[in-house]
Parts: C-alpha cells; structure tokens; sequence
C-alpha cells in the first residue's frame, strides 16, 4: 500500500506489568492500518511467547552483530537482556502509511524521540507500584531478584512519565484501552483534516 502521507510512529513506555500488551492488543482489534512493531530481545521466551510473533528471540551474539552494522532505531540493555527495534521494519512501515505501535522502555523511547521527532510518546502507568507488585506477583513469570529488579526499574521509569505526550493509567483495561484508541483516532482524524 503507498500512500501520500507517512504513518505516524505511537511509542508505548512503562514498567513490565503495566499493561502494555494488553492495551495494544485491544486497540488493534478495532483500529485497523495499523502494525506492532516485533523486537529482538537476547532474553529467553516466556512459556507461550512465540518466536516472530511476541519477539525475535535471538543469542547475544546476533544481537550485538546486528548493532554493529547499526541496524536498530533504538536498543537498551533492560533487566539484563538486550531489546532493540529495527530500524528497516519502522520505516518501511511508515513509508507506505501506515502507523506503528512500539513497545519499548523509556531508554528506547527517549532515543526514537531523538531520532524522530515527530512520534507520538505514550507512558502506560500501573494505578500504584503496589498494585503493580501484585499484578507481577500474580502473572508468576519473575520471581525472586527478577521480580526484584522489575519493581526497582519499575521505580525508576516512572519517574520519567512526565516527559511523555500522553500518560495512561492502566486502572481499568477496557477504559485504559479506549483511552489509547482515542490518542491514535485523533492524530488520524488531525491528519484527514490537513490532506
Ligand atoms: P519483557 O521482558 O517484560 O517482555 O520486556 C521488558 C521491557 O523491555 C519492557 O519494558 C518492554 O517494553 C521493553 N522492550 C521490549 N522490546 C523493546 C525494544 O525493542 N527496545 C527497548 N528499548 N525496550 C524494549
């Protein structure tokens, strides 16, 4: 498809357990011309996690190649693992108009700001820290110092949601999620008026 305006790139942040996915996923059910952009991560697949469909599960090795031959847009090192999205993918998605949804921590959204102005920052905040305890807890994926560093970092990137375009607080998904399908409808409705 070749349209003749760029998509626009959403940039969804905030601690693991905050909801991201899962507001992600709600939106694309409805909202369509739309794209989840898939990292590669050096971190191990959760049970359930799909290979090109959650994330490009590749070794330490690929990862740091792939970075040599500067092919991210932007990478971190979180919680011990390497994440990173590939630039290719980004833009030949918006070239031929259609938007992105990126779901990458604050280090990585700083550095797609830097890079691209223009992108929509959208912070997804858990209601509380305890309340993100409990979801994380409750989703038995981490435990012990996993958990532990989750819930530090977690600390830690909240602290930098001021900086965003938007914050949504993840209190109630079904509202949460209508909140995001508002922010990506309304640039688009923006942009219907200015062709
Ligand atoms: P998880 O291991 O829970 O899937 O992800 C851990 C954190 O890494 C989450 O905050 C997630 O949004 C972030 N993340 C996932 N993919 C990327 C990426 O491509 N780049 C960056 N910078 N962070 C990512």
């Amino acid at each position: 498809m070749n349209r003749s305006y760029k998509g626009k790139l959403f940039v969804l942040s905030g601690p693991s357990g905050a909801g991201k996915g899962t507001l992600r996923k709600k939106v694309f059910e409805t909202v369509e011309d739309i794209r989840f952009s898939i990292s590669c991560t050096t971190r191990p697949p959760r049970q359930g996690e799909k290979d090109g469909v959650d994330y490009r599960f590749i070794s330490e090795e690929a990862f740091l190649t792939l970075l040599e031959e500067d092919r991210f847009l932007e990478y971190a090192k979180v919680h011990g693992h390497y994440y990173g999205t590939l630039r290719d993918d980004v833009e030949r998605t918006l070239s031929s108009g259609i938007d992105m949804v990126l779901e990458i921590d604050v280090q990585g959204a700083f550095q797609v700001r830097e890079k691209m102005p223009e992108s929509i920052l959208v912070f997804v905040s858990p209601p509380s820290l305890e309340e993100l305890e409990r979801r994380l807890r409750e989703r038995g994926t981490e435990s012990g110092e996993n958990l532990r560093i989750r819930l530090r970092n977690a600390r830690l990137e909240m602290l930098k949601s001021g900086d965003y375009d938007y914050v949504i607080v993840n209190d109630d998904a079904e509202r949460a999620s209508n909140e995001l399908k508002s922010i990506i409808t309304g640039f688009r409705s923006f942009r219907e008026e200015r062709k």
